[in-house]
């Protein structure tokens, strides 16, 4: 069998494990997700049915890249039986099946987390609480962590405690709030994402004979990233596997970062505890990252108390030195970040695929796509607004769940009266208290509103019927055709894409086009799902893939771009080149995360997770000055960078003295005080220089200081420029380039410069249309 050669012998031995519980503890890169997906190929080999194999990842594009490597050893046929996905995908599949024994049907809606919290705000306004004590994002947050810990309504109102802390928080109708919400959302035949995993308990629990259906099909379990289950999911995991134990869980516990959302380190700890003969394995060599960069992540975890002992050494190269970075503000942070993958990309042929940014929050996000965006550098982000949460597709979709699921409350609430159809607020207020009084849903009043006690005027009745009655078409087209049909006749026949077109606007002309965007991701959907034995391409299918899509799901990698995310989504990936930006006290470790050991020392692990995807490069950065809460506030290094080793730092910071301007702004707005603690060294040649032109507020209060070189680029004229042989500048029609030779003096001086297509130009400067970058 040639693909076991594929593996060490530390990892061939869990792969070729047969029977009974197994784990395989060990640190990044070390190859944890290689020996389950090929545990699975195995096994298939075997002549285990894929029927009976069940393998839980923590994101669907995991899920698929496991899939297409399992496919390449048994073949695709085989492969695609596989049940696959997260947590939450595998299991909306099951309830899908088997719901209804709750209730459900099997066309259930799934609620995203805007879903929910619109629909808790309604219930906070008509329970007539205050909406200032009673926030639904707080409120919203509390239910779902009640769910996680599989506190149900009844259980809440059985807990004394759980009652007393919401009523010391000034909140004593919480429970109300989440008995109705739980109604609301059953009767809409809707399903939040807690839900997904709460429902699944309860549905293991309640009914034996779907329990042992499940246990008897699912010989074999594999979970991988099992540090970060909550425990929802590991009573499912639990209760599944309970009958054969043939259960294969891999983690490291250096890299659990989710305990602010309920998962639970202590299920790895524990996992011995929890089954009978268990086996453990230990990987201890790392396959994806340099020397530096592996022993500089060992030297950061070594700090935590916490943690189980690990060891992790690499044959692979030394590699370079970790490059630290200091910035003036996040502005410029952004800048050199995008200069130096512009540089890299240019100087080492590297596709911008290669390259992932990292930060510790979303909003960071911004500074940094403000300056990948001026150097032309197609990015991708992940996580934040994702295209599926933008209003134009939410609209969209919103009639298309509408049309599957009728009495699915919010999407009905978001498309009554959009585009416009003269059905105002008060109407759609009547209706919900009708639906409320009668207990139907409001889907089934509107339909019936001739009969039922509402006060309407009849032509407003008229308006309820035409959109009932287009609705119902809809639903008549959804029975014979495609899904990618029935959005294209939606996104027209509702007035959809002509609302988006006649706006005009810059806005509405993007709207338009991500609507069609959607339409041809739609189309790709469907093509790919009737290569599928089992799948037909439906409107269904398609709502239920949507809605699960993480935001990680839209990499389809056939485009090249570079990589922004948190670090929490970039947990199991690897990239040649990582940027770890904003290392600065109270943001990464983050203020809302230092007030004991625990919360600390799952900073310093996401820390050690951000530096492990790293390949070959390194990259750290950090600002004396950031915008924070819209003001700029100063800000300190981060201790972990202290923490580094610091044999595995190259600190860049220096290379302001060779810029005048920087070095001026430096002297003048931020005084003399340098916060950092770390070493310098001399620049390294060919190390892309950072981007120091001033911004406008810097240029302001240079003005004061010194007029004559504050307004560096006015005019055409770029004799005054301070250039060097390296230096970065903008050309109005040439693009980006460095200057690569200078000569001549006053007015001949001039300049060899390579731009960004390669060309080489040499240019009289007193004449030349430059600006530094
Ligand atoms: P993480 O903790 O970050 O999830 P991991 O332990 O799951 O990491 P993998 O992602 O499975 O590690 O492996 C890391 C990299 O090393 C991958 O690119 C993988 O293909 C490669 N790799 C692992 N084992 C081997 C091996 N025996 N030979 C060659 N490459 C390997
Ligand atoms: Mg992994």
């Amino acid at each position: 069998m040639p693909y076991l050669d594929e593996l060490n012998d530390a990892q061939r031995a869990p792969v070729l494990h047969k029977d009974g519980p197994l784990m395989v503890i060990a640190g990044a890169g070390s190859g944890k997700t290689r020996v389950l997906t090929y545990r699975i190929a195995h096994l298939m080999e075997q002549g285990v049915d894929s029927f009976n194999i069940l393998a839980l990842t923590f994101t669907n594009k995991a899920a698929r890249e496991m899939k297409s490597r399992i496919a390449g050893i048994v073949g695709d046929a085989e492969a695609k039986n596989l049940w696959m996905g997260t947590f939450h995908s595998v299991f909306a599949r099951l309830l899908r099946h088997d719901g209804k024994h709750l209730g459900f049907p099997s066309n259930f809606t799934i609620y995203d987390t805007q879903d929910s919290q619109r629909l808790i705000s309604a219930i906070i306004k008509e329970m007539g609480l205050d909406k200032d004590v009673y926030k639904y994002k707080q409120i919203q947050n509390r239910i779902s962590s009640y769910k996680n810990s599989l506190i149900t309504v009844k259980a809440y109102f059985q807990n004394p405690e759980l009652m007393e802390a919401d009523a010391m928080a000034k909140r004593p109708r919480l429970g109300e709030i989440y008995n109705n919400y739980v109604e609301r959302c059953f009767k809409a035949g809707a399903m939040d994402f807690d839900d997904l995993l709460l429902r699944t308990n309860e549905l293991l629990t309640r009914f034996p004979e779907v329990l042992h259906k499940y246990q008897n099909r699912f010989k074999y379990i594999l979970v991988d990233e099992y540090q970060d289950t909550n425990h929802s999911q590991y009573l499912i995991v639990k209760a599944l596997s309970d009958r054969f134990q043939n259960i294969c869980v891999v983690g490291d516990d250096a890299q659990s970062i989710y305990s602010f959302r309920g998962a639970n380190i202590s299920n790895i700890l524990n996992f011995q505890r929890d089954y009978d003969n268990v086996a453990v394995y230990r990987l201890e060599q790392n396959y994806r990252s340099t020397k530096t960069i592996v022993e500089a992540a060992n030297s950061v975890i070594a700090n935590n108390k916490n943690q189980l002992d690990k060891v992790v050494w690499t044959d692979n190269d030394d590699g370079e030195l970790i490059k630290l970075h200091r910035a003036a503000t996040d502005a410029e942070e952004g800048r050199y970040v995008a200069g130096s993958i512009f540089e890299l990309r240019m100087q080492e042929q590297l596709p911008n695929g290669d390259f992932a940014v990292l930060y510790r929050t979303n909003s960071q996000s911004r500074a940094i796509e403000d300056a990948l965006r001026k150097r032309d550098i197609p990015y991708r982000i992940y996580g934040g607004l994702s295209f599926y949460q933008r209003k134009e597709i939410k609209d969209i979709l919103a009639y298309l769940r509408l049309i599957v699921n009728p009495n699915d409350e919010e999407a009905l609430m978001r498309v009554i009266n959009f585009p416009a159809r003269g059905i105002g607020q008060t109407t759609v207020e009547k209706i919900r208290v009708a639906a409320n009084e009668f207990n139907m849903t409001a889907f089934q009043v509107m339909e019936q509103v001739e009969h039922v006690a509402v006060k309407l005027q009849s032509n407003t009745k008229r308006k309820l019927q035409d959109f009932i009655t287009m609705i119902k078409s809809f639903q008549i087209l959804a029975q014979q055709q495609d899904a990618f049909t029935v959005a294209e006749q939606v996104a027209k026949k509702t007035g959809l894409l002509l609302e988006f077109k006649k706006d005009g606007t810059p806005e509405g002309i993007a709207r338009m086009e991500n609507l069609e965007e959607l339409l041809n991701g739609i189309k790709d959907f469907v093509e790919g799902q009737l290569e599928l034995a089992d799948a037909e391409g439906n409107l269904s299918e398609f709502l239920e893939d949507v809605a699960l899509a993480t935001d990680l799901d839209q990499d389809t990698g056939d485009d090249d771009r570079v990589a922004l995310m948190t670090i929490h989504l970039a947990k199991g990936l690897e990239f040649p080149v990582v940027y770890i930006v904003g290392m600065e006290e109270d943001l990464f470790p983050s203020a809302m995360s230092m007030n004991t050991r625990s919360e600390l020392e799952e900073e310093r692990r996401l820390f050690y997770v951000a530096l492990t995807r790293a390949e070959k490069k390194a990259f750290l950065t950090y600002t004396l000055n950031r915008y924070r809460w819209g003001k700029l506030i100063d800000a300190e290094p981060s201790r972990f960078l202290e923490e580094i080793d610091e044999k595995f730092i190259e600190n860049l910071t220096p290379l302001q003295d060779s810029y005048r301007y920087k070095s001026l702004i430096d002297r003048s707005i931020f005084g003399e005080v340098d916060k950092s603690k770390l070493r310098s060294t001399k620049p390294v040649p060919g190390t892309p220089p950072p981007s120091h032109a001033p911004t406008e507020k810097q240029l302001r209060k240079l003005r004061k200081i010194k007029p004559e070189i504050a307004q560096p680029n006015a005019g055409s004229n770029a004799s005054e420029l301070p250039l060097m042989e390296g230096t970065w500048v903008k050309h109005s029609r040439f693009g980006q380039g460095q200057v690569l030779k200078l000569e001549g003096v006053g007015q001949d001086r001039k300049a060899e410069i390579r731009f960004e297509r390669g060309e080489v130009k040499k240019l009289l400067l007193r004449f030349a249309r430059l600006e530094l970058m």
